[in-house]
């Protein structure tokens, strides 16, 4: 990969793909994780991320897969580090290796809590609090290094709808903005629905000096069960006439699935229209719906 290639595709002519992993738990997932990276290995992705588990509960996996994405299937592979669940030693010992091993860059998160822990953020004794000081410290590595900020990217998360524990939107903002400014090089957002927030997210974004590009983040919905999963994980609004669409399917999965892609492909279709730098598909280990999306656009 060129110097800084995420960057150079950022803010390049050509639409960035990305795409979202997540580390398999299982012996079946293991296969399916496998078989969707095969499927995507040399389509026009810009960079591949790999999820780190609530609490940071997946730690070893999260590196293990990141390796084999890059190494056997040759993507720009991006791992998500998370300061739930480690030490500030931990974190520095993680991203050294990510430096060192030449990895494009990472996304620094802060990271869901923990599934015990009622829903509440308690940074771990010795880590850091916010996904701002990952991102300080990630470039405080790179100087020790004498690694470039060019030479190892950072993504950090964008809520265009505001972060559910934020108290109002303002303050949300004034936080991306610190966080950008400890030296993050782009931002994906949470999934959303209705293109509108983003489009305002991101006027949001430039009117308080925010630079970077703003990558939108798009599910393909494949059923109302999902649906309505993600909407309570994350909070986010879906629309009631998606929603309606989605349960005039019943029991028919294929049909969900076919409007689930249907939105996807109008939402980045007006996305692209209208400047949007690319798009990131949370994918949910499964290539159908990327490659259906991809070659749909492709032919456009
Ligand atoms: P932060 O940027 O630290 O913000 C968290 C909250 O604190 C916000 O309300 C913010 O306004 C506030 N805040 C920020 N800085 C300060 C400060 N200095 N002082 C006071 N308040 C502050 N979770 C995982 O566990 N693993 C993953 O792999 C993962 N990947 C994700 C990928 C994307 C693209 C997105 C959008 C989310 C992802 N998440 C992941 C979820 C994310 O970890 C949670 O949403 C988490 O609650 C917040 O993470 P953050 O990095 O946005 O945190």
């Amino acid at each position: 990969m060129s110097k800084n290639q995420i960057i150079a595709r950022l803010e390049g002519d050509t639409p960035v793909v990305s795409v979202e992993f997540f580390p398999p738990k299982t012996e079946a997932g293991a296969e399916q994780i496998l078989e969707a990276a095969r499927a995507l290995q040399g389509r026009d992705i810009a960079f591949a991320s790999i999820t780190c588990g609530a609490g940071g509960s997946t730690r070893g996996l999260t590196l293990e897969y990141g390796r084999l994405l890059r190494e056997e299937f040759h993507f720009h592979v991006v791992p998500h580090v998370t300061c739930a669940g480690y030490s500030r030693r931990e974190l520095e010992e993680m991203l050294d290796y990510l430096i060192e091993a030449k990895f494009p860059g990472f996304m620094a998160l802060r990271g869901d809590p923990p599934k015990d822990s009622g829903g509440i953020f308690k940074h771990p004794p010795n880590g850091l609090a916010h996904a701002s000081d990952l991102v300080a410290l990630a470039r405080e590595r790179c100087r020790l290094r004498g690694v470039s900020a060019e030479d190892f990217s950072i993504g950090v998360a964008g809520y265009p709808g505001k972060h559910p524990e934020s108290s109002d939107a303002a303050a949300d903002m004034h936080w991306l903005a610190h966080k950008v400014a400890q030296g993050s090089d782009f931002i994906t957002t949470q999934l959303f629905f209705d293109n509108a927030v983003y489009f305002d997210f991101v006027v949001r974004c430039r009117e308080i000096g925010i630079k970077v590009p703003v990558l939108p983040g798009i599910l393909p919905l494949p059923s109302i069960a999902q649906a309505h999963k993600f909407s309570a994980f994350s909070g986010v609004t879906i629309p009631v006439a998606l929603m309606e669409k989605l349960e005039s399917c019943g029991s028919d999965s294929e049909a969900a699935e076919k409007i689930g892609l249907e939105w996807a492909f109008s939402q980045i279709s007006e996305l692209l229209a209208c400047g949007a730098p690319g798009f990131h598909l949370y994918i949910l280990n499964r290539a159908k719906p990327a490659l259906s999306l991809l070659s749909r656009l492709a032919n456009r």
